[in-house]
């Protein structure tokens, strides 16, 4: 699908240009901000918006999904041209799925850049029980990344970013595992994108958080999220570390951030799959990504729980995980082995 990108270093600065560039803008514009993000950046976003349509204001003060739909009945019934999202993963995932469900167009506007979610086909939302829930749906029609935004945004985002980035190196693997299984098809492109925006983050010779660095960090994670909308499914960066992912998310009452879990996910799988994973640990290391299971708040019996049930979170999905046979004793090892290498 057709995306307007554009990620550069002062980027929100010429978004006067770029609105004026989306052809038919003459209506309703739906702003979409959580009040905090917008005392902080509101200020460069809404006087543009308003030079193009008229605003309209949405604080979001959940993310599930009944409240997603509830901002789409808004659209729709209101004839709202534009959703226009300001902030994080919540606010923008919210926005992606009501734009989905009302056939609307989407301008994300990311405040914080943690996940390849930012460009990806699939929005993660929270059920009635509170439980998360991904959901497909587009990715979004126009992206405006302020590196500079993003270089000064929280260090923990930046990490998790490199975190779910890295996990691409398990799950590319898992996909051809379940290729060679015949159990899904290989789309080679998708494959390529994915593992270019690995090899990218890992050719990166910076061993700080700089505007290089940001860029590429950046590129890499939308470049992910654009090789699951090309595959049709999220394989070529979701695989057993995802499911492992999931798990915590559902059965830990205070999961952390999507990018530290897939990356811890990644090294257990990458022992599981019996591949070289030294130069993870190295580059995790180089940017100070803690991802040691005591640091995020995993205890021993959480983490032989969220192993064991990983893949019945997602039954249909063939991972290494269904090659290999688990037991508490054998996961306890790998716990232990965790803490002392992380
Ligand atoms: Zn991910």
């Amino acid at each position: 699908m057709e995306c307007i990108l554009k990620i550069e270093k002062n980027c929100w600065d010429n978004l006067d240009i770029y609105f004026s560039s989306l052809v038919h803008i003459n209506g309703k514009i739906l702003y979409v901000s959580d009040e905090n993000v917008d005392k902080l950046f509101g200020d460069r976003i809404k006087p543009v918006i308003e030079k193009y349509g008229v605003l309209k204001t949405q604080y979001v003060d959940n993310n599930t999904i009944e409240y997603a739909m509830d901002i789409a009945e808004r659209i729709i019934a209101t004839d709202i041209q534009y959703i226009v999202g300001l902030g994080g993963g919540k606010v923008l995932d919210v926005c992606k799925y009501a734009a989905y469900v009302s056939k609307t167009k989407f301008i994300s506007i990311p405040t914080i850049i943690s996940n390849d979610g930012i460009s990806s086909p699939i929005a993660v939302l929270k059920r009635q029980d509170g439980k998360p829930k991904s959901l497909g749906c587009a990715i979004p029609y126009a992206l405006f990344v302020d590196l500079s935004v993003i270089m000064n945004s929280p260090s923990k985002y930046i990490k998790a970013g490199i975190g779910d980035t890295l996990s691409n190196y398990t799950a590319l693997y898992d996909w051809k595992l379940a290729c060679m299984a015949k159990k899904e098809t290989m789309k080679d492109l998708a494959y390529l994108m994915s593992s270019t925006a690995l090899d990218t983050l890992l050719g990166c010779r910076f061993d700080k958080v700089d505007y290089s660095f940001t860029k590429s960090l950046v590129q890499s994670l939308v470049l992910s999220g654009i090789a699951m909308d090309f595959a049709g499914t999220s394989r070529p960066c979701s695989g057993a570390e995802h499911l492992f992912s999931h798990a915590l998310d559902y059965y830990l009452p205070h999961p952390t951030l999507h990018g530290f879990q897939v990356a811890l996910g990644s090294i257990v799988m990458a022992k599981l799959q019996n591949r070289e994973y030294n130069f993870l640990l190295k580059y995790l290391k180089q940017f100070d990504v803690d991802i040691n299971p005591k640091t995020l708040g995993i205890s021993k019996d959480d983490f032989i729980l969220c192993m064991s049930k990983a893949k019945s979170l997602r039954p249909g999905k063939y991972t290494i995980l269904d090659m290999v046979e688990l037991n508490d004793e054998m996961l306890a090892k790998i716990y232990d082995e965790l803490c002392e290498e992380l």
